[in-house]
């Protein structure tokens, strides 16, 4: 399954957007949570960015999931992107981490790397 939601992310042309404006969608009916909502039309998948990063990678599973299986219903997508963030590989999660982490994150996550490296 990850292979699938890898290969979604990397080729389908949908652009991961961190926003903390929720409120904005809620009336469009499209918006499930405050977590995370897919635009299919518009190419978009919208991540709260006040979440915690582990969060938003099972928003972005959960997101990713709705485009793979459009048949599936919520409670069925929720338990399934819980149940494949269980099962990720450090570098799948790394991989998923990259487009659900903001500039600053990631440079805050790499500078502790490189002190570590260097200790
Ligand atoms: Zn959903």
């Amino acid at each position: 399954m990850f292979s699938k939601l890898k290969s979604v992310l990397l080729h389908s042309g949908y652009r991961v957007i961190l926003t903390s404006d929720f409120s904005r969608q809620k009336s469009g009916g499209l918006a499930r949570a405050t977590k995370g909502y897919i635009l299919p039309d518009d190419l978009k998948i919208f991540i709260n960015k006040h979440i915690d990063i582990n969060d938003r990678v099972v928003t972005l599973i959960h997101e990713l999931l709705h485009e793979i299986q459009p048949s599936w219903e919520e409670a069925k997508v929720d338990r399934n992107s819980k149940k494949i963030f269980k099962k990720l590989t450090i570098s799948e999660l790394g991989f998923l981490q990259f487009f659900i982490m903001s500039p600053p994150e990631t440079r805050s996550m790499l500078s502790t790397h490189k002190a570590y490296l260097n200790a």
